[in-house]
């Protein structure tokens, strides 16, 4: 009978020590379950992706770079993670990275990747993603690597601006329809979207005077009020460096062709604002040069800081109606237009 109730009580003691541990580890560490890396291209630029999978979620973890002693080192420390099976250093491409290492510290792992330029914040980009069970992924974190040049879409010199966006049209005004039945409103929000995305990239404050497709004042407006309702984002918002409206161009005759760009002369900042977007857009999307035209249209005139209007290029042209709607084609002129502004800042010295 004692002997019984003895046996029990270690059995049970034993069963109690074995337990409770490993509830607890299952309940907090998280551990490295795989590794990829590899060069991704995407468009014109290629970046190296690093995935590491853990077996749960990710939640806390911070990222650090830019450091003086290592400039070029990327750290993301994982709380509550262990490194697992996966090698403590692992050589990735060279061509971005050398080297990627896993140490633990406490109950954090530390990941470090030592980049060929320097681990400032243009040049990387850290995400985690959650389990895909149709893809047969686990919780990752994923890393990405930019080369010279910095990220997809950053472009320098644009920190700390404010900058009003118009897409041109909206709701019940589509604006000049092209080839195919395009239509000038969708074209233009496609293409403001992408210019917000590169500008916000770039540490902008973005003002969108509309982000989907609907009038700005309201579908029974006058134009007036239409037009002076997009003004007014520029003249409410504080400090608004620019205002950008963005259009396509239309004509008669489906021979019209070519990039163009309008103001009016407030002050010398509008022209200079106008050549520079031109110039840029003229480079990345590679059309006919049509220059830059003074004229009254009312976003120009009314807007209290320098304002430009670019016509992207002729939605009635067969080959550039095409262009338009193409995506390769509209990340090259938001391209050029984030750039343009970039210049323009440069070269007006405000
Ligand atoms: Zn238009």
């Amino acid at each position: 009978m004692r002997k019984t109730y003895w046996t029990r009580f270690l059995g049970l003691l034993a069963l109690c020590l074995w337990l409770i541990p490993s509830i607890a580890f299952a309940a907090s560490a998280r551990r490295v379950v795989s590794f990829q890396s590899q060069v991704v291209t995407e468009g014109r630029s290629s970046f190296l992706r690093i995935e590491i999978g853990m077996n749960g979620p990710i939640k806390d973890y911070t990222v650090k770079g830019d450091g003086i002693l290592h400039p070029n080192r990327l750290t993301v420390e994982i709380d509550k993670a262990e490194k697992g099976d996966v090698r403590a250093e692992i050589p990735l491409d060279r061509q971005f990275a050398k080297t990627l290492r896993f140490q633990e510290s406490g109950k954090k792992l530390r990941v470090a990747v030592s980049m060929q330029v320097p681990a400032s914040e243009q040049n990387y980009r850290v995400y985690t993603l959650e389990k895909d069970r149709h893809a047969g992924k686990p919780n990752r974190l994923i890393i990405e690597i930019y080369g010279e040049g910095g990220r997809r879409g950053h472009v320098a010199g644009l920190k700390g601006r404010t900058i009003v966006i118009d897409p041109g049209h909206g709701g019940t005004d589509s604006g000049a329809v092209g080839v195919g039945g395009i239509r000038e409103k969708d074209i233009t929000l496609e293409v403001s979207e992408k210019v917000r995305d590169i500008l916000e990239n770039s540490g902008v404050h973005v003002v969108m005077t509309r982000e989907d497709d609907r009038d700005v004042y309201g579908p029974t407006a006058t134009d007036y009020q239409e037009l002076q309702a997009r003004v007014d984002y520029g003249a409410f918002t504080p400090n608004v460096d620019v205002f950008v409206s963005i259009h396509c161009n239309a004509f008669t005759s489906s021979s019209s062709n070519g990039t163009a760009t309008y103001y009016y002369p407030k002050t010398w900042l509008d022209a200079l604002l106008a050549q520079n977007l031109q110039d840029a857009m003229v480079e990345h999307g590679d059309r006919r040069d049509r220059g830059i035209h003074e004229a009254r249209f009312y976003v120009c005139r009314h807007s209290s800081m320098p304002a430009a209007l670019v016509e992207l290029a002729f939605i009635t042209n067969d080959v550039e109606g095409y262009l338009l709607a193409d995506e390769d084609f509209q990340n090259e002129m938001a391209q050029g237009i984030a750039e343009g502004l970039a210049n323009y800042f440069a070269a007006s010295g405000t």
